[in-house]
């Protein structure tokens, strides 16, 4: 299985519009981030998590050429407003499958109301298939997806667990029978806004706790906010097996 980060910032990206904070103003490509995603590729399929605002660039940098489905992990705009974008994937494979919670079915419906319109509908818009996840795995393909809950401040998100990969974002609670879902982990993604608490996101050291709670092989950190300082210097303190991730960054599994 192969990973790639698609974008590891937080909800306005890095370098924010207009800020000369010392990190966006920052040359090296590691402090760049475009909003998070990822892309997990397998045998002959790809699906990406989480369908933001830069999802067209992220689709070019890592030259993606076919989806066999996004799953989103909530409905907030930095995780689901690329959704138009499916377009050239539409017209060359046809109706593109969402998979989502009911919740966020809903609030893309209302938002994309012309993608889901059944009559009368926009020649160029794209079709996709709603496919309504609950908090039991499902298959894409031959792949077992185990939705993990959590809540991001009072708002239920899923993070989702593939094979010994997990990947989870957006994240500030989660009971202990979810954080029982992530055991023996070669790879587990969690995000770390940044050093200050946040009422919404796991600051550095909640992250860090819950990694040792989880104990995967590796851990990468992304949701990465401009507060939580350059790359190179958070990486050098963090401890041997966690990462900061960073855009474009691949990892196999
Ligand atoms: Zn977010």
């Amino acid at each position: 299985m192969k990973i790639t980060f698609l974008g590891t910032g937080t909800s306005q990206g890095i370098p924010i519009i207009g800020s000369d904070h010392p990190v966006c103003l920052s040359d090296n490509p590691k402090d760049k981030r475009l909003r998070v995603s990822v892309l997990v590729e397998w045998d002959n399929y790809s699906i990406v998590v989480d369908c933001g605002p830069d999802f067209r660039q992220q689709m070019l940098n890592a030259k993606v050429s076919r989806i066999d489905g996004i799953i989103f992990t909530h409905e907030h705009a930095d995780h689901t407003m690329g959704l138009d974008d499916i377009r050239p994937f539409f017209f060359k494979q046809g109706d593109i499958p969402i998979y989502a919670h009911k919740r966020v079915l809903k609030a893309l419906r209302k938002r994309f109301d012309y993608i889901f319109k059944t009559e009368n509908k926009y020649p160029g818009a794209p079709n996709v298939i709603q496919k309504r996840i609950k908090n039991k795995p499902f298959t894409i393909g031959d792949l077992e997806v185990v939705p993990v809950k959590g809540h991001h401040n009072a708002l239920q998100v899923f993070g989702f667990r593939f094979r010994d990969f997990a990947y989870l974002t957006d994240m500030k609670t989660l009971k202990n029978k979810e954080v029982d879902k992530l055991r023996n982990l070669d790879v587990l993604v969690v995000n770390a806004l940044r050093e200050k608490p946040h009422p919404s996101h796991f600051n550095l050291e909640e992250a860090l706790d819950f990694i040792s709670e989880v104990k995967p092989k590796r851990a990468y950190l992304t949701h990465i906010s401009h507060h939580l300082g350059f790359h190179d210097n958070v990486q050098q303190n963090l401890p041997e097996n966690v990462f900061l991730a960073y855009d474009n960054l691949e990892i196999n599994i």
